[in-house]
C-alpha cells in the first residue's frame, strides 16, 4: 500500500491526511502540539475553498457549520461606500465557519485510516535520490512515499528543502475575536453586523456566526470580528489591547464600537501578520520512491488581507489528491510531485501579488504617502477586490 507521512495537524494538514486516507493510502498524521485543536478564531471561506472542501467530500460537514455571508461591500471610516455591496450568486458568496467547528468536520474527514500521533515534533527531513524520503523525530525515523509538509508559516519542512524562503513581517498586527452568541450585542436590522470598513493603516471586518451552539453551552455561535493595525504587535496585557482598539476605531461606523464594547480581554487573539519572502520556487520535491510537497502555510504563507490562506491551503490538498491519486511509487509519484509544483505555484504566486498590493495600501507611511493612500483607497481598493475576488471564485477543482 503507498504511505504518506503528513506533518502538522492545522487545517491544511487535516484536509490533505483525510483526502489521501479516503483515495487508500496508508496516512500517518504527524503534530507537535499535545493534541489537534483549533485556534480559537472564525474563518472566512470564500467560493473557491467552498469548491475545495467539497471535492474533498467535505461539503455536508461544511454545510452544517457554514453561514452564508451577504455581499459585504467595503466602507470608509467616515461611512460612505469604498465598495458597494452587490447582491451575489450563491455560488459567489463566501460563508463564515468557527474554526473549532472547520476542525471538528476535517478531523471526521480523518475517518479510521489515519494514523495520528501528536506530541511528535519532526526535526529532520531526508528527500535523498535513493531510499525514501523520511522524516526526523528525535531518534526515530518514518519513512513513506510521500511526505507532505503542512507545518505552518514555520515550517522545518520547508527550511530544510527551500531554505532560500524567510519569513519575515508583513508590517502589521491582527486582533481576533469570537464575541459568543450569548454576550454579543442585539443589533436592529438597519445594521447589519456583517460588513468590512477600511481606513489608513486600519481595518476592520465582521461576521455573525449566528446562534448554533446555544443548547449546549458552547459558544460556537456569536459574532467573529478581525481588526487589523500597521506597526508591530503591543506587548501590554490583553485589556490594554482592547483598550488601544476601542480608541483606535472610536469614531467608526457602527457596529464597530458595540461590537469591541461586548468583547472581553479573554476573547482576544493578537497575532503579528508574517508572510514567506521569496516563495519556494518549488512545492514539490522529488526523491526516492516518491517525494515531498509543502501545502499551506508552509508553502505560501502571506498576510490575511484577501482571506485567502486557508482557502490555499484547501486548493492544495485537492489538487495533491488529484495528481496523486493514480501515482504508483516510483517514476509515477515522481512525476506527480513535480506536476503539484506547476498545478499549485502560479496560481498562489498571482493571489500573493494581490494581497501585497493591498499591504502596501494600508500600511503607506509619511505625508505624501498618505496622500496617495487616500486616492489608493478609493480608487485601487474596488478594482483590487473585484479582480481578487473573481480570481478567487474562478478555482475550480482538478478532476
Ligand atoms: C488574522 C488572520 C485572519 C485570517 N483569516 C482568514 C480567512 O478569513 N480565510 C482564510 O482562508 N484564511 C485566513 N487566514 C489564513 C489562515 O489562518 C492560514 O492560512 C491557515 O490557518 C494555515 O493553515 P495551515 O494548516 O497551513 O498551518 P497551521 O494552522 O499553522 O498548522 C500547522 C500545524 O503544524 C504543526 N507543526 C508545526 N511544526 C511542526 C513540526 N516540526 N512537527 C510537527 N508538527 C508541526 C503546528 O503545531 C500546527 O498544528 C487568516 C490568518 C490570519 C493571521
Amino acid at each position: 500500500m503507498r504511505t504518506a507521512v503528513v506533518v502538522g495537524a492545522g487545517i491544511a494538514g487535516l484536509a490533505a491526511a483525510g483526502a489521501l486516507a479516503r483515495t487508500g493510502w496508508q496516512v500517518t498524521l504527524l503534530e507537535r502540539d499535545d493534541r489537534v485543536r483549533a485556534a480559537r478564531s472564525a474563518l472566512i471561506l470564500w467560493p473557491n475553498g467552498i469548491r475545495a472542501l467539497r471535492a474533498l467530500g467535505l461539503g455536508d460537514g461544511l454545510d452544517a457549520i457554514a453561514t452564508p455571508l451577504p455581499d459585504m461591500g467595503v466602507r470608509r471610516p467616515d461611512g460612505h461606500w469604498l465598495v458597494q455591496p452587490r447582491p451575489t450568486t450563491a455560488d459567489r458568496a463566501p460563508v463564515v465557519v468557527h474554526r473549532e467547528d472547520l476542525h471538528d468536520a476535517l478531523v471526521a474527514g480523518l475517518g479510521d485510516r489515519v494514523d495520528i500521533r501528536t506530541g511528535v515534533t519532526v526535526d529532520t527531513v531526508r528527500a535523498r535520490s535513493d531510499g525514501r524520503p523520511a522524516v526526523g523525530v528525535g531518534r526515530t525515523t518514518v519513512e513513506a512515499d510521500l511526505l507532505v509538509g503542512a507545518d505552518g508559516i514555520d515550517s522545518t519542512v520547508r527550511r530544510r528543502l527551500a531554505p532560500a524562503s524567510s519569513v519575515v513581517s508583513s508590517g502589521c498586527t491582527a486582533w481576533r475575536a469570537v464575541i459568543p452568541w450569548y454576550r454579543a450585542p442585539r443589533l436592529a436590522d438597519d445594521r447589519p453586523v456583517t460588513g468590512e470598513t477600511l481606513g489608513a493603516g486600519y481595518r476592520f471586518v465582521a461576521a455573525s456566526l449566528g446562534e448554533r451552539g446555544s443548547a449546549g453551552g458552547s459558544s460556537r455561535g456569536g459574532i467573529y470580528w478581525v481588526a487589523t493595525a500597521a506597526g508591530a504587535p503591543r506587548p501590554e496585557q490583553p485589556a490594554t489591547q482592547l483598550a488601544l482598539l476601542r480608541r483606535w476605531f472610536a469614531d467608526w461606523p457602527a457596529p464597530i464600537g458595540e461590537l469591541l464594547a461586548a468583547t472581553e480581554p479573554d476573547d482576544l487573539v493578537q497575532q503579528e501578520v508574517r508572510e514567506l519572502r521569496p516563495l519556494p520556487r518549488e512545492y514539490g520535491f522529488p526523491a526516492g520512491s516518491g517525494g515531498v510537497v509543502l501545502i499551506g502555510d508552509a508553502a505560501h504563507a502571506m498576510p490575511h488581507h484577501l482571506g485567502q490562506g486557508a482557502c490555499l491551503g484547501f486548493e492544495d490538498a485537492a489538487t495533491l489528491r488529484s495528481a496523486v491519486r493514480d501515482a504508483a511509487p516510483g517514476e509515477a509519484l515522481r512525476e506527480a510531485v513535480r506536476a503539484y509544483t506547476r498545478l499549485r505555484r502560479p496560481r498562489t504566486v498571482t493571489i500573493v501579488r494581490q494581497t501585497r498590493r493591498m499591504s502596501a495600501v494600508l500600511q503607506a507611511r509619511g505625508r505624501l504617502a498618505l496622500r496617495a493612500r487616500d486616492a489608493a483607497l478609493g480608487t485601487i481598493t474596488p478594482r483590487l477586490m473585484g479582480s481578487a475576488s473573481s480570481v478567487a471564485a474562478q478555482w475550480t477543482p482538478p478532476a
